[in-house]
């Protein structure tokens, strides 16, 4: 006589929410340790260095900001971000997983934040936009309070408030621009980031670096508007936080959130869909815009397809593409024919 065990009965297993809540642990324990690492080396570190070279003194100021501003996104937005998203989606399903083999789509996303750190896009972009995006809006402010006297000053309010004020200022701007980028002119340069062919949290620094539609839109209004540059500090923040929860593979519309308060990775997915025979939606950063403005409807297919008709060669080097679309926004604006037979632009 033989006697049958069953094996599923005497296995153990560990609650579903358990990994979820070790990848938070991991999160909270890794922002400790980068504050602990900060505190112990900013008291080591001078505020300005002074060099040497060749004779002549270079003094570099403001080292603390400096290392913050630049550390910031690398040691901790961005890690926060792929936590946060591997939290929710699972390790299977995350962006860090799907970075670690990048297909060629992601390749070009990994290019241009390696660009964006080094101060490469910057440096491309200023060549690109012939120099106008040095236009200055603090030069400007301070232009017109010498001429006319007028000038905002929010310094009463409180940083929080400023911050929250200045982020629907900028991300007014941003909408207009955005809207501006989806018109047959400025398509070219805006279809760049468009080309993304799989979601991921860096999808966002794929912009051209050529961004004429932006420029005037988003680099004037806010210091002419009297932002500080603390309050420009943590619009900066902000929107570097949406720039990479917006992309991440976190499949939530964010409920009331997402409909009132801040664009949800869902709308924004739809925003980035394939076929645009329908006209596109979803241009804010806050989709009071979009009620207010046009573009907002209600989110249904969350598995759209995302990318754009327009071939892209795709991969680490993005130069042919690149300047495939600048030649191509020059050739619209002298009104040449630049959009893919099925390509289709918001009207
Ligand atoms: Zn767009
Ligand atoms: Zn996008």
């Amino acid at each position: 006589m033989s006697i049958a065990v069953d094996r599923a009965d005497t296995r153990f297993s560990l609650p579903a929410w358990l990994p979820r809540l070790f990848i938070v642990a991991g999160l909270v324990a890794y922002v400790g340790a980068l504050a602990l690492a900060w505190w112990a080396i900013s008291g080591r570190l001078p505020e300005q260095l002074t060099l040497r070279l060749a004779g002549h003194a270079f003094a570099i100021k403001h080292i603390h900001d400096k290392l913050l501003s630049t550390g910031a996104v690398v040691l901790l937005i961005l890690p926060s971000a792929f936590w946060i998203e591997c939290a929710v989606t699972g390790w299977k399903k995350c962006s860090l997983r799907a970075l670690l083999a990048p297909t060629k789509s992601m390749k070009t996303d990994i290019a241009f934040f390696l660009m964006e750190q080094l101060h490469l896009t910057g440096m491309i972009g200023k060549v690109l936009m012939l120099g106008l995006s040095i236009v200055s809006g603090v030069a400007l402010r301070d232009w017109l309070a010498r001429r006319t006297g007028l000038a905002v000053d929010p310094t009463a309010l409180p940083l929080w408030l400023q911050a929250i004020v200045y982020f629907y200022v900028y991300s007014f701007f941003d909408y207009w621009a955005h809207r501006l980028g989806h018109t047959r002119w400025f398509w070219p340069l805006h279809r760049y980031h468009h080309s993304a062919e799989d979601f991921c949290v860096i999808n966002g620094g794929r912009i051209h670096p050529a961004g004429f539609a932006g420029i005037f839109f988003i680099n004037i209004p806010m210091p002419l508007l009297g932002a500080t540059p603390e309050a420009m500090i943590w619009v900066n923040v902000v929107t570097s936080v949406l720039g990479f929860l917006i992309h991440s593979r976190i499949e939530s519309g964010f409920g009331w959130v997402g409909r009132y308060v801040i664009q949800s990775p869902l709308h924004h997915r739809l925003h980035h869909k394939l076929d645009m025979r329908e006209a596109t939606g979803f241009f804010g950063m806050t989709p009071v815009w979009d009620h207010l403005f046009g573009g907002w409807s209600e989110a249904s297919d969350r598995n759209v397809v995302v990318g754009v008709d327009t071939p892209y060669r795709q991969g680490f080097w993005v130069m042919p593409d690149l300047l495939r679309d600048y030649w191509d926004f020059w050739k619209g604006l002298a009104g040449c024919r630049t959009l893919a037979p099925s390509e289709q632009i918001t009207r």
